[in-house]
């Protein structure tokens, strides 16, 4: 009888159907397990509603009632939820983060998780009874107020709580059946990963595949918490991220289909750009590519980020010029996710897309990612040749 954390993403309950939907899936695990702490987020689309409002009054994330805004959607969805469990059967009661309590510092939008108490889930759970959880918020430990865990912080909320109850398992339900070797919207032969290693799966999630937050798998790392992704739509074994889970030369890849370029001069000479923009960056959760290009630094990131990076770059006292770059052919990033990579396999990648007529160069290698821009027009082609390259086809 193992010890459940099952969380539930937006659109496993995005209706009411949907949530009647989740109850019963809480049921069935109820049959096999006695303790499950329920953790969900707001309904499908509700979040970007309220940034929408914040935004039109002028306000934006960093404001303290940004926080107070966007965590609403959780505990609607909290209410309906152990509502709908009663309905089968099932007792329960809903959490804010508050009544947790689950405490954070106060760095409004990005709230840094700092303790959860235990005490009064495991209480519930020794009576017999379901807690459900607000997924994304946090109480700042200093000043009493709302915070939210950055977006899809829900995960990091279902990673926390199943640490600090010693949970089993921790289940993340969404409308995925599990992690893929590549999106399989981009590549038909594209399939489901078994087991995969923390390091290989934060690299995954930083660098695309949305299946879960970057920030919950390093908290899942460090506190070894074993994560299962699972769709709440159909019965699938999903995939597992253990501890123990075998490390491939390669496991998988992550793509970013449209990135911007921001061009930068610096001041003085260009030597440590990188460090200094990217942990710039970094520290507001945006990852980049740097290309250096006669003197000046090419930074490739998602189009989503862009806008932010730009004024954070901007203010950077190193550069004395930053500015958007539009290049005729729109260029993505490909990044090949495994275990012992370096530039040396980066350039074989390369040699081998030269004999199928791509043009590509290497971004950020680590040794868990070798990043590869390519010219978007031929995404597919190259995510096909790297995809039977890295022995992924199956
Ligand atoms: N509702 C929040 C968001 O949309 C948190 C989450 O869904 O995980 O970002
Ligand atoms: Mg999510």
């Amino acid at each position: 009888m193992a010890r459940l954390v099952q969380k539930f993403g937006g659109t496993s309950v995005a209706t009411l159907g949907r949530i009647k939907n989740v109850a019963e899936i809480v049921a069935e695990s109820k049959t096999k397990h006695k303790d499950i702490i329920v953790v969900v987020s707001a309904m499908a689309g509700v979040t970007n509603k309220f940034v929408d409002c914040v935004n039109s009054l002028g306000a934006d994330e960093g404001h303290p009632e940004y926080d107070t805004v966007l965590s609403s959607g959780e505990l609607v969805t909290a209410g309906l939820t152990a509502i709908a469990l009663e309905k089968v059967g099932i007792k329960s009661r809903s959490y804010a983060s508050w009544q947790v309590p689950i405490f954070t510092n106060n760095n409004y939008g990005h709230a840094v998780i700092q303790n959860v108490d235990p005490s009064n889930i495991n209480k519930d759970l020794e009576n017999g009874i379901v807690p459900v959880v607000c997924g994304f918020q946090g109480v700042s430990q200093e000043e009493k107020k709302i915070t939210t865990l950055g977006r899809g912080g829900s995960d990091l909320t279902a990673v926390a709580v199943a640490s600090a109850i010693k949970a089993d398992l921790c289940e993340i339900y969404s409308d995925v059946d599990g992690v893929y070797t590549v999106d399989p919207n981009l590549y038909t032969g594209a399939h489901r990963i078994d087991e995969i290693y923390y390091s290989e799966m934060l690299e995954m999630a930083s660098q695309g595949a949305k299946v879960l937050q970057e920030q919950s798998v390093l908290y899942a790392m460090e506190k070894k918490v074993v994560v299962r992704v699972a769709s709440s739509f159909i019965k699938a074994p999903g995939t597992i991220i253990s501890p123990t889970a075998p490390q491939k030369r390669f496991c998988g890849m992550a793509v970013t289909p449209a990135l911007s370029q921001i061009q930068i001069s610096f001041k003085d000479s260009i030597q440590k750009y990188d460090n200094v923009i990217q942990n710039l960056l970094a520290k507001h959760f945006v990852q980049c590519d740097f290309v250096e290009n006669r003197g000046k630094v090419n930074v490739m990131l998602d189009k989503r980020y862009a806008s932010i990076a730009l004024s954070l770059i901007r203010n950077s006292s190193c550069i004395s010029d930053a500015r958007y770059k539009f290049s005729r052919k729109p260029l993505s990033k490909i990044s090949v996710v495994g275990a012992d990579l370096n530039t040396n396999v980066g350039q074989n990648f390369i040699a081998e897309l030269k004999k199928h007529k791509i043009d590509s160069f290497v971004g950020t290698v680590t040794l868990h990612k070798i990043n590869l821009i390519v010219a978007t027009e031929q995404l597919l082609d190259t995510i096909s040749v790297l995809h039977k390259y890295c022995g992924l086809d199956k």
